[in-house]
């Protein structure tokens, strides 16, 4: 088989092993001579599966008690409406920060449901870092941010200290880095970055921020609807949930997040490093928020685009182009991505460089 290096930004890389593991479950779960795909999810046998996914996610997170964790369907792009639905008190205000295009997304969703103020953006250039040294209202219900900018290539390094419940979208890099989960009212990441297939979003939220807002709420947009079902109140997203805790339990074996943050560390910084050296080409983000999850540059002379894919290309290395919105490259470098294909990339950087500069 031929190794490629997949540098794709979501649905990302996952563990080959967890791959093989989630194949196999597919035709044998549990030894049960039946697939995981075709036996209820009410099952003694599932209901292990989700128990265990629950508790990885709130070790790796160090959740104390009071915290909550679900799997729900829809996406990461539900909880823009989930979220304050459930925290946006009918005259109360949202704040936001406006990192870049998620986070714009999830402004225009919550001014659809209530009063939403955008407290600080880092729109007026382009979204190439992030915003400091701005007050956040201590009335607001809750602050909304965005950790880790999937487009653009910023993350969030020091989260913001207020006593306004704080609610996170994590979906590109969650379980990338040591964080304390509690400093969060509301943590939510589509499954399909970092932590699995696409179809499940993990939700953690604290108990205590929940109904409060006086607002009657359809069954499914209700986190305590869901809540009270175990995060079973309808047919959960079975299979990615499945392949979520493999890639947790992975994970956990090999050292956790100390052990992901140190790998995650050193590929970007290897890779930034010869960014920064080589001639060809230039980072687009502001050094100090640089992604360590999704590295974006682009080329001094694009016309030169075509070569560089074609040594890319020969290399096995996939997923490289960047978003349509940036252009130039991203390199997104996610838990499972080993430092030997970050390594193989710099090499061809270095090699596209000593060709053609
Ligand atoms: C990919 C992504 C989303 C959207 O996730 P869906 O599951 O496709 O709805 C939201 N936020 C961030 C930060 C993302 O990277």
């Amino acid at each position: 088989m031929i190794k490629v290096h997949n540098f794709s930004a979501g649905p990302g890389i996952l563990p080959l092993e967890v791959l093989q593991q989630a194949s196999e479950a597919c035709i044998n779960f549990d030894n049960l001579n039946l697939s995981l795909l075709e036996i209820s999810h009410r099952s003694k046998n599932f209901e292990a599966v989700m128990e265990e996914s629950k508790a990885l996610v709130k070790e790796l997170l160090k959740l104390q008690d009071g915290y909550q964790v679900l799997f729900l369907g829809g996406g990461a792009s539900l909880q823009f409406t989930m979220a304050p639905l459930n925290l946006l008190r009918q005259e109360g205000t949202a704040g936001y920060l406006n990192t870049g295009v998620w986070a714009s997304k999830a402004i225009k969703e919550a001014k659809l449901i209530g009063n939403t103020s955008v407290i600080a953006s880092s729109e007026d250039k382009k979204f190439s870092y992030i915003p400091k040294g701005f007050e956040i209202p201590a009335q607001l219900d809750y602050f909304h941010i965005t950790s880790n900018n999937t487009i653009y290539g910023t993350q969030i390094k020091n989260f913001p200290k207020t006593t306004v419940p704080l609610v996170c979208d994590m979906s590109s890099d969650i379980f990338s880095r040591n964080i304390d989960g509690n400093d969060f009212a509301l943590i939510y990441a589509g499954a399909q970055k970092n932590m699995g297939p696409a179809g499940c979003t993990m939700v953690a939220v604290r108990e205590d921020i929940l109904g409060k807002t006086g607002r009657k709420l359809s069954s499914m947009l209700d986190y305590q609807v869901h809540i009270k079902g175990e995060s079973m109140y309808n047919t959960p997203p079975v299979f990615p949930i499945y392949v979520s805790m493999l890639t947790l339990r992975w994970l956990k074996k090999n050292g956790g997040i100390e052990w992901i943050e140190k790998v995650n560390q050193q590929k970007a910084d290897a890779l930034y490093h010869e960014i920064d050296r080589n001639s060809m080409f230039v980072g687009t983000t502001a050094t100090e928020d640089r992604s360590f999850m999704n590295v974006t540059f682009i080329m001094h002379k694009p016309e030169l685009e075509m070569e560089f894919d074609k040594l890319t290309k020969i290399a096995n290395l996939s997923g490289l182009r960047g978003h349509r919105d940036v252009g130039g490259y991203r390199a997104s470098i996610y838990n499972a991505l080993p430092l030997e294909s970050v390594n193989l990339l710099i090499e061809v950087m270095q090699e596209f460089e000593k060709k053609f500069s």
